[in-house]
């Protein structure tokens, strides 16, 4: 993982820390991994600012689950009132649950109009793979060549960010994205087909035919991939003229993150089979999901059981209903638009100062920033210096990620109430910590 904490530096932290850590590992399977150098140990949290054990406030410009703000109180109220009535689950009659359902399909173009629940972006990912097998007769799938869709065992083999050890299935492919810095960005869409194609040829020598093309739809893990928008429509229909489905993975750009459009499957002008969502959809609560066309979902209902028993249940339902009105009442698709912008200004005004900013691009509040060092006049990316800037920002009291396939993508996706001053006070702190790389 980019910016994971190395546990043979814990005697250099401040006691209190190195206790937690210690006390952690002894506890905790050993696959959990903490963000930064010097990990945090937050205890409060409130709009877009995160407080430590010491008090100390950060400005969040990393974290899409508490896409409201963390611990918005009208979310908070709505699940505490529901979890204070009833909390059940699908098998009985729920008004909640099918509101929720309602609101949320609503907000989908036609013919996407039947919700299924899960708890996460991984079991949405797992039921929708399913869904598309049962519903083509095809197994198959074709993915991003850094993309992530989850951690179930059928998921993870179709999640290459993942890594070498966790080996991607034999029946899927993935495919490049096209390079920024080469002339394929010119002629994305068609490079980008190619690709698709490739793919799917392949497939055929082996006898597999694709069930789905499945993609994050700002390719987050890839290093965020956001122009020019609509480059994945003829890949996409390739897919469909070998009988396969798209798949959108809105884990990580739906629900108005990417500014222009509440969903990011709708900047590329497509409309996909199944789409799937998850993270900041209950602003923290576990609820996560599969929206499709019924006929779609038809076969599967008919022939596979499916209970989870969690997903969609009355109190999770409430907390993403109050997750759809705030986003309707405080504007918060129109400030995710407006304040991106702001920060890609922003960004690039500062990049062209600064030979080690590559390529600036984003979409609402979800950007990416390249780090790069020149050889021979030709951009190459410098894990080493996003990581380090990840870091100095973390001294600046300013939350961010890395990622991309090299990991030296600044990953800047705060929670969608981000103002134009945390946007400002962002851009200043940013400048500071190039400084003091
Ligand atoms: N898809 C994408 C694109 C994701 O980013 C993630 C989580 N990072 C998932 C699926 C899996 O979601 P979860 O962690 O809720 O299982």
């Amino acid at each position: 993982m980019v910016n994971s904490f190395d546990p043979a530096k814990t005697s250099e932290l401040n006691s209190d820390l190195a206790k937690l850590i210690e006390r952690r590992s002894k506890v905790l399977g050993p696959s959990y991994k903490l963000f930064y150098d010097e990990p945090i140990h937050f205890v409060r949290g409130e709009g877009v600012r995160l407080y430590d054990a010491d008090g100390v406030e950060y400005l969040d410009a990393y974290n899409n689950v508490p896409s409201v703000g963390h611990c918005h109180p009208r979310v908070v109220e709505a699940q505490a009132k529901q979890a204070s009535i009833l909390n059940t689950h699908t098998r009985y009659l729920s008004e909640v649950v099918l509101t929720y359902a309602e609101r949320l399909t609503a907000t989908f173009p036609a013919p996407l109009t039947s919700a299924m629940f899960t708890c996460t972006g991984s079991e949405a990912n797992d039921l929708a793979f399913r869904i598309a097998q049962t519903h083509t007769g095809n197994t198959g799938f074709i993915v991003s060549s850094n993309g992530y869709h989850g951690i179930t065992s059928a998921v993870a083999e179709a999640s290459p960010s993942l890594g070498q050890h966790v080996p991607l299935g034999h029946h899927v492919r993935t495919v490049d994205l096209p390079d920024p810095y080469s002339d394929e960005s010119f002629r994305a869409e068609s490079c980008f087909a190619a690709n698709v194609e490739s793919a799917i040829d392949d497939m055929a020598r082996h006898g597999i035919r694709p069930a789905a093309i499945v993609f994050d739809t700002i390719f987050s893990s890839d290093g965020i991939f956001t122009h020019p928008p609509g480059f994945i429509k003829k890949g996409m229909e390739l897919v469909r003229k070998a009988g396969g489905l798209f798949i959108a993975d809105e884990v990580q750009p739906g629900f108005s993150r990417t500014g222009d459009t509440m969903w990011g499957f709708q900047r590329h002008g497509v409309t996909p089979d199944i789409v799937t969502l998850g993270k900041p959809m209950g602003n923290g609560m576990p609820i996560a999901g599969v929206v499709a066309d019924p006929d779609t979902l038809r076969l599967f209902g008919r022939t596979a059981r499916y209970f989870n028993t969690f997903g969609g249940n009355p109190v999770c339902c409430a907390a993403a209903l109050a997750v759809l009105d705030v986003i309707r009442d405080e504007s918060l698709q129109e400030n995710s638009q407006r304040v991106g912008k702001y920060l890609i200004d922003g960004l690039r005004q500062i990049a062209a100062q600064d030979e080690r900013i590559g390529y600036v691009r984003g979409a609402g509040l979800f950007i990416g920033v390249d780090f790069v060092k020149q050889d021979n006049g030709i951009p190459k990316p410098d894990p080493e210096v996003g990581l380090a800037m990840v870091n100095r920002l973390r001294e600046q009291r300013v939350l961010i990620g890395a990622s991309g396939t090299h990991g030296h993508v600044l990953k800047i996706r705060p929670p969608l109430p981000f103002s134009m001053n945390d946007a400002e006070e962002f851009l200043d702190k940013t400048t500071k910590a190039l400084h003091n790389l």
